[in-house]
């Protein structure tokens, strides 16, 4: 993280992929060009994954896109595919195997209110840091015809490797925020042994850094997921700077905290490896409102600055994060999720004024 700041320029892959995809992602890169010099010559490489390009192809990624974001780009943005309904022969989700390729092991998404005051802290502030690459998403399920019918089952994998990884990734992003507070969530009174090595291991990366003091104002707490959820998330989320997690119980984690702050079209993410960043809207393809020019725009704006932050682009990130809030805080130009009566188009307008 932070490792290209020093860059003479900035090479961005932009993959739109599929449905509103297409609508939102043209935002993402206007916001970054409307950054001027904050950003070191920004250019913009077209690829195609997705749903569509699977139809047109034969491939939902082209070998040819990660060649391209492997050896040509510094960071990328995904749009979002839609997944049909059915099983297709030969379809599998590109964004899972970018993740595998790029080892984008971590899905980084905070989620913050807009305080109706700008001098207010805003009543929701916390980050979901997920883990990407394991747990039960191994896909390792087998079916079996027993005697007394179908039994099914899965494998989850939890490595401490992974765990002490994405453990410190969510230290090195609560240290750099004012609250510097990381909670692990788990299910360790159940799952002792899966879980337990996922607690454990996180809960060792202070000790295990103590000598270079590098965790130290870092404050630790855990929860079990549940109550995390009934009695925390939905009453006093306020409570919540980090929260880490292995990858099912982030998922869901990452979802329920969305809700929180009203509309999907507001929450950004990044996928994030040591090597390579990739922000990507957490919303999907919507195809109910795809063509309408309706799509909110700005959880791929804020994905924009979520990648730049953590290329180490700061101050543009900042930048483009007080436009969007000032426009949602405004309240004149809003898209329909948010109430409002505006059209895509308009509230990139608005969110570039402001920039
Ligand atoms: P997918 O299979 O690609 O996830 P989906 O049908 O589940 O597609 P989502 O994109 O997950 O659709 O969206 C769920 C709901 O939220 C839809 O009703 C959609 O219209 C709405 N929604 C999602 N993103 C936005 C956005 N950016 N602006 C406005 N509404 C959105
Ligand atoms: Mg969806």
């Amino acid at each position: 993280m932070g490792t290209t700041a020093n860059k003479q320029s900035l090479t961005i892959g932009l993959i739109p992929g599929d449905g509103i995809g297409v609508e939102v992602i043209p935002a993402a890169k206007e916001a970054i060009l409307a950054l001027g010099s904050d950003v070191p010559r920004p250019e913009f490489v077209d690829l195609v994954a997705g749903f569509e390009c699977f139809t047109r192809h034969g491939t939902a990624l082209p070998d040819e896109t990660v060649r391209v974001l492997e050896e040509e780009c510094d960071c990328a943005i995904f749009g979002a595919v839609s997944s049909p309904s059915r099983k297709v022969v030969g379809y599998s989700s590109p964004i899972v195997d970018l993740r595998k390729r790029l080892d984008l092991y971590a899905n980084v998404r905070p989620v913050t209110s807009v305080a109706t005051d700008p001098n207010q802290k805003p009543d929701v502030d916390l980050v979901v840091v997920r883990e990407n690459t394991e747990c039960l998403y191994v896909k390792q399920e087998e079916l079996k015809y027993t005697e007394n019918g179908k039994e099914a089952r899965a494998t989850r994998l939890i490595t401490e490797r992974a765990s002490r990884r994405i453990g410190q990734m969510a230290f090195d992003i609560a240290k750099g925020r004012p609250r510097k507070h990381v909670t692990i969530i788990h299910k360790s009174n159940v799952l002792s042994v899966t879980d337990g090595l996922f607690r454990e291991t996180v809960r060792e990366i202070p000790t295990l850094a103590q000598f270079t003091g590098k965790y130290d104002d870092v404050e630790i707490a855990e929860q079990i997921v549940d109550s995390a959820v009934y009695r925390y998330l939905f009453r006093e989320p306020q409570i919540y700077d980090v929260m880490v997690a292995p990858n099912l119980y982030g998922d869901i984690l990452s979802d329920a905290a969305a809700a929180l702050v009203g509309s999907l079209g507001l929450v950004p993410s990044v996928n994030a490896g040591d090597k390579f960043i990739m922000g990507e809207p957490v919303h999907g393809s919507a195809p109910d409102i795809l063509g309408l020019n309706i799509a909110n725009p700005l959880a791929s704006i804020r994905s924009a600055a979520l990648m730049l932050r953590f290329l180490g682009y700061v101050k543009g990130a900042d930048r483009i994060d007080r436009a969007v809030d000032d426009v949602v805080r405004e309240g004149v130009v809003l898209t329909p999720d948010l109430g409002g009566k505006g059209k895509t188009t308009e509230v990139v307008e608005a969110v570039l004024k402001k920039i």
